[in-house]
């Protein structure tokens, strides 16, 4: 395939030039729905002036700590779970940042605050008619890491059987239980052909991104290398 955007994207880079930034087509690797939107976009929808970052966050939790307190609760706290404007702006960001291919990681919180599967699929197919139709559109259902898996599964079979999810991920902390764990989970988004991914090795080792990939049979790991004990 010929390679039409790089050395576009690479000048844009070099030159600060936010606007080819956002016109190159992208794709997700990484997109938490509630996070996935812009406090401008936000702050205009909600008429609402939220308060600025630190200039330096105190690491990873200082952000989820920032986010926590100042988007999410406030967000929270006035609007409906249905209507939530994190995830609508994640859409509007879809298409604002010219994304080809667009994978929002949902929750299973955001299935049910429809109602319905069918419910919420069809509030989402909307969203992206709305205003990304024409990315391809890989929606990703993510579990808590420290959820009981066992009480998941029958709505796992349900959710990966409609086909509707293209991806597994598990985030929020690693830790919390063997790897091991989580294959019940795993086997059936490997039964419907589902993508697997986890969040592993932003706080663990090489070795147990190695234990998770071999245990599970992981795709794609989510890492970034952040961990600083992974150096070597
Ligand atoms: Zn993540």
């Amino acid at each position: 395939m010929t390679d039409k955007f790089s050395s576009d994207f690479i000048n844009a880079l070099k030159n600060h030039d936010t606007q080819t930034l956002l016109s190159i087509p992208k794709s997700d690797v990484h997109n938490h729905l509630g996070r996935g939107c812009r406090v401008e976009w936000l702050s205009e929808k909600m008429n609402h002036t939220f308060a600025k970052p630190p200039a330096v966050f105190d690491g990873l939790l200082g952000m989820q700590d920032w986010y926590v307190n100042n988007i999410r609760d406030y967000c929270r706290a006035h609007d409906s779970n249905q209507t939530d404007y994190r995830r609508e702006g994640c859409f509007a960001e879809a298409e604002r940042n010219h994304l080809a291919r667009f994978a929002p990681s949902f929750s299973e919180t955001d299935i049910e605050d429809y109602g319905s599967l069918k419910n919420f699929c069809d509030y989402y197919d909307s969203l992206h008619k709305k205003y990304c139709p024409d990315a391809v559109y890989e929606p990703e259902l993510a579990y808590q890491s420290y959820a009981d898996i066992e009480s998941k599964l029958a709505k796992a079979e349900e959710y990966f059987s409609s086909g509707y999810f293209k991806s597994i991920d598990v985030c929020c902390g690693e830790g919390y239980k063997p790897f091991s764990d989580y294959i019940p989970l795993y086997r059936i988004a490997e039964k419907y052909g589902v993508l697997k991914r986890m969040h592993v090795g932003e706080t663990g080792t090489a070795e147990e991104i190695e234990e998770a990939i071999e245990t599970l049979g992981l795709d794609e790991i989510r890492c970034w290398g952040i961990s600083n004990r992974i150096e070597k």
